[in-house]
C-alpha cells in the first residue's frame, strides 16, 4: 500500500467522482479516492437525478447551466467511449400558483436566460402540447427549459470515476477514513482502520456525513441531515420515459415529477424531509397518510392518474445547509483541508460543474465560476445565500 499523495479525497459520491476527475484533468494525477462503503452509494444512490437550470440564486445556475453541457456531451468531455451519464433530454417544466410566486418565477427567468439557461414562460396550450396529460387550470406561469432532462446516478459516477483511474486516481472502497492526521494547524492525511495516509492536500466530500469532519476538525458545520421518500405510480398505460419533468410549486411540498424505467412516474419533494440525527437511518416504515398525500397531488395535476397504484418507494439523505445552497472552500485557520458538502437536495445536476470548480481552487488555478458566495465562514459573517422560493431544493 503506498502512501503520499498530492490529494485525499474522502467519498465517492457524484461530487467526490467529479472531485477526483477534474483533479486529473488539470493535471494532477497523484489521487487517492477512499470511500467507507461503496462508489455512488450515498445519497447518490437516491437520487432522482433531475438536471435543470432554474435557481433565484444566479451561482447555482451558473453552475446548473456548465454542468448541463457535460452530461449531454459526457462521453466526449470526458474522452472516454465507454462512459455515459444516462441523460434523457426530457426537458423540464415548473409551474407557480399565480400571484407572487409566479411573479417571482418570471423574473428569476429574465436572470436565469442572462446566466446562460435555455428558459422561457410558455402558454397552457404548448405546455398541453409537450405534456398532454396535465392539467394547467391553477396555474399563474408556466415555465419551460428544452435542454434539461434527467440523467443516471450510478452510470455518471462510474463515468467520472472510470476517467479518473484511466487518469491514473486510485480508489478505495469499504474504507472508512476515522480522523485527519494533523500537524499543528495542517491537515496533512487520514486516518483508516488500515493506517494513515499522508497527503499534501484533504478534500473531504462526505456528503450528510460530513458531520463526523466537523468533529475531526472540531470545527462548527452548519447540517442538518433529513430523509426523503421518492414514490413510483404505475397507471393503466405506461408513462412515456420521455415527457417533460415537472416541478409544481403549488404544492406545499414542491412536488415534482418526472418518467422512470418500467413505465412508472417517479414523485418526489423539495421540502425539508424527516429531520433524522443519523445520515445512515433509512429505516423508517412509509407513512400511509404521505403516499395519499403524494397521490391525491398527482391526481390534481395528472387527472388521468387518479386510480394510479403504488410501485415503489425509497429513502435518502438530504445534507441541509441554513440557507439549502452547497459549501466549497477552506476553513479559516486550517490548511491543506478542502471541503465540499451540503448540497441540499440539488447537487447532482451541480457536480460536475462543482467538482471542476473545486479541482480549479484545489490547484490554485482560476475558477470557471466565481465559488467565493460557496464558502464556509459565510454563515458567521450572516452573508447567506438566500434564494427567493424560501426552504427547498430550488434554492
Ligand atoms: C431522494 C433524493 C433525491 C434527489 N434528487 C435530486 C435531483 O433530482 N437532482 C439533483 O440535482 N439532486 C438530487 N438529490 C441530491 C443529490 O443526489 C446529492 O446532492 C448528491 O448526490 C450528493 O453527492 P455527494 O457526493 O455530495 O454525497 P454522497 O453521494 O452522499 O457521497 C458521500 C460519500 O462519502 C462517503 N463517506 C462518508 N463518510 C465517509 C468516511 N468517513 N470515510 C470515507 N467515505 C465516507 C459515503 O459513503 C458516500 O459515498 C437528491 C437526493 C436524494 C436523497
Amino acid at each position: 500500500v503506498r502512501d503520499g499523495y498530492e490529494v485525499i479525497v474522502i467519498g465517492g459520491g457524484v461530487v467526490g467522482a467529479s472531485v477526483a476527475y477534474h483533479l486529473t484533468r488539470f493535471g494532477c494525477d497523484e489521487v487517492l479516492v477512499l470511500d467507507r462503503g461503496e462508489a455512488a452509494g450515498g445519497g447518490t444512490a437516491k437520487s432522482c437525478a433531475i438536471v435543470r437550470t432554474h435557481y433565484s440564486v444566479t451561482s447555482n445556475t451558473e453552475l446548473a447551466v456548465a454542468s448541463i453541457d457535460i452530461f449531454r456531451d459526457f462521453p466526449r468531455y470526458l474522452d472516454h467511449d465507454d462512459v455515459a451519464s444516462g441523460f434523457i433530454n426530457s426537458g423540464y417544466l415548473i409551474v407557480a400558483p399565480p400571484g407572487e410566486t409566479a411573479d417571482m418565477m418570471s423574473q428569476n427567468l429574465d436572470a436565469q436566460r442572462e446566466h446562460g439557461a435555455n428558459t422561457f414562460a410558455i402558454d397552457p396550450a404548448e405546455a398541453t402540447r409537450l405534456h398532454p396529460l396535465l392539467d394547467f387550470s391553477d396555474v399563474g406561469v408556466i415555465a419551460y427549459e428544452p435542454e434539461s432532462g434527467y440523467a443516471d446516478p450510478y452510470l455518471t459516477t462510474s463515468g467520472f470515476m472510470t476517467a479518473a483511474k484511466r487518469a491514473g486516481v486510485e480508489v478505495r472502497t469499504n474504507t472508512p477514513v476515522t480522523g485527519l492526521l494533523r500537524n499543528g494547524d495542517n491537515v496533512t492525511g487520514v486516518v483508516t482502520p488500515n493506517g494513515a495516509i499522508t497527503a499534501g492536500t484533504v478534500i473531504s466530500v462526505m456528503g450528510p456525513w460530513t458531520g463526523d469532519l466537523a468533529g475531526w476538525v472540531g470545527a462548527d458545520l452548519p447540517l442538518e441531515v433529513s430523509r426523503h421518500t421518492v414514490l413510483t405510480f404505475k397507471n393503466s398505460e405506461p408513462y412515456p420515459p420521455d415527457l417533460p419533468i415537472v416541478k409544481d410549486l403549488t404544492t406545499a411540498n414542491k412536488m415534482y415529477f418526472r418518467p422512470s424505467a418500467g413505465g412508472v412516474v417517479l414523485v418526489g419533494t423539495g421540502d425539508h424531509g424527516e429531520p433524522i440525527a443519523q445520515a445512515d437511518d433509512m429505516s423508517a416504515p412509509l407513512p400511509d397518510d404521505f403516499v395519499f398525500l403524494q397521490g391525491t397531488q398527482i391526481a390534481n395535476r395528472m387527472p388521468s392518474f387518479a386510480d394510479a397504484g403504488l410501485v415503489d418507494s425509497w429513502y435518502g439523505p438530504y445534507d441541509i445547509t441554513p440557507d439549502w445552497n452547497p459549501v466549497m472552500g477552506r476553513l479559516d485557520g486550517i490548511d491543506g483541508l478542502y471541503l465540499a458538502y451540503g448540497f441540499s437536495g440539488h447537487g447532482f445536476k451541480l457536480a460536475p460543474a462543482v467538482g471542476r470548480n473545486i479541482a480549479q481552487a484545489v490547484l490554485g488555478l482560476q475558477t470557471d465560476v466565481d465559488i467565493d458566495p460557496y464558502r464556509p465562514s459565510r454563515f458567521s459573517e450572516g452573508d447567506l445565500l438566500v434564494g427567493s422560493y424560501g426552504i427547498g431544493s430550488i434554492s
